[in-house]
């Protein structure tokens, strides 16, 4: 199963069908395939874009301001904000402007575990549940990037400009090559949460171990980036109920996996209609072009045409679970 990601793409398309329910199963490459990537050290420390100084300015001002000016300010910066990410979408070869989401809801969604996702003692014993499609009514999406390989600095500039959000789920033995690129990241208001130290198979490890890699990087990114994760993927999402039970331990709130995977090259998805829903997750990676047929930036231009067209937003994550 975890080399199913390769022989697919080697086989290409042909295969790609054949392997629609095995890649539920792999979700990331084995350790060999992702510890290729090396790091670089990113530059991409880019100036806030117009919408934030258009905001800021509003709101300084806006105690003084009539509710018709204050609408017609806000307008007006709403506007200027989906001219700059038009221009970001042409700088970057997207195919479509990115469509912008619906402000966040006041109180986030009551999140069960996904039916036939459970483990024994679930709800007894308030296990964070395991989904892979928040429930939502808005047509918006989110995007996850696993693992940490390739630390592209394009990737932190593009996803700034085009102000898509996306979560981090990170693994210490690649994210450890560099945790300066993963800080970049986290100042430009991505979320960093646990994907485990060593990427192990979790169900093959006793309960100590699976703590130790459960709650060692809980640790770990709290020591690094000053949090502790509410959130965490296990590898290949794979689990069992001492994973649950460890990572509730030490503080994980909820466990997503993912509705959707996206390539440079295609997108692979579990469920049986191929297509995207309401709260769907999609998954990704940090991966180069020696890993699969593109560079980070060509992997988001393929999954934002598919996104777009389809009439989703990306949303983010953390404003929802
Ligand atoms: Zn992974």
């Amino acid at each position: 199963m975890d080399n199913s990601g390769g022989a697919g793409r080697k086989r290409g398309s042909i295969a790609v069908a054949v392997l629609v329910t095995a890649a539920i199963a792999s979700g990331c490459a084995t350790p060999a395939e992702e510890s290729g990537g090396q790091g670089g050290s990113g530059v991409g420390v880019g100036k806030e874009g117009g919408e934030g100084q258009g905001r800021k300015i509003d709101g300084a001002a806006g105690a003084l301001l009539s509710p018709a000016e204050k609408a017609r300010r806000e307008r007006a910066a709403a506007q200027q904000a989906q001219a700059a990410r038009a221009a970001a979408a042409r700088r970057w070869g997207l195919v479509q402007v990115p469509l912008t989401a619906p402000a966040p809801p006041k109180v986030k969604p009551r999140i069960t575990a996904r039916q036939g996702f459970e483990v024994d003692g679930q709800v007894e014993e308030g296990l964070p549940p395991v989904f892979t499609t928040v429930p939502v009514k808005d047509r918006v999406v989110f995007l996850t990037i696993d693992d940490g390989a390739e630390k592209d600095p394009e990737l932190l500039r593009m996803m700034d400009e085009l102000k898509i959000p996306y979560s981090s789920f990170l693994s210490d033995y690649l994210v450890k090559e560099d945790y300066g690129y993963f800080k970049k990241m986290q100042d430009k208001g991505v979320a960093l949460h646990n994907h485990t130290l060593n990427h192990r198979y979790l169900p093959g490890l006793s309960y100590s171990q699976q703590k130790h890699e459960i709650c060692g990087q809980q640790s770990n990114i709290e020591k690094h980036y000053g949090k502790r994760p509410p959130l965490f993927r296990p590898p290949y999402g794979n689990y069992n109920k001492d994973t649950l039970v460890a990572a509730k331990s030490c503080g994980v709130k909820a466990v997503p996996l993912w509705a959707a995977e996206a390539f440079p090259d295609r997108m692979e998805w579990r469920e049986w209609d191929k297509d995207l829903h309401p709260g769907d997750i999609v998954l990704t990676h940090f991966r180069g072009p020696d890993d699969w047929k593109g560079s980070m930036p060509d992997m988001i231009r393929r999954v934002m045409k598919t996104i777009t067209a389809k009439g989703y937003a990306v949303a983010k994550l953390e404003d929802y679970v």
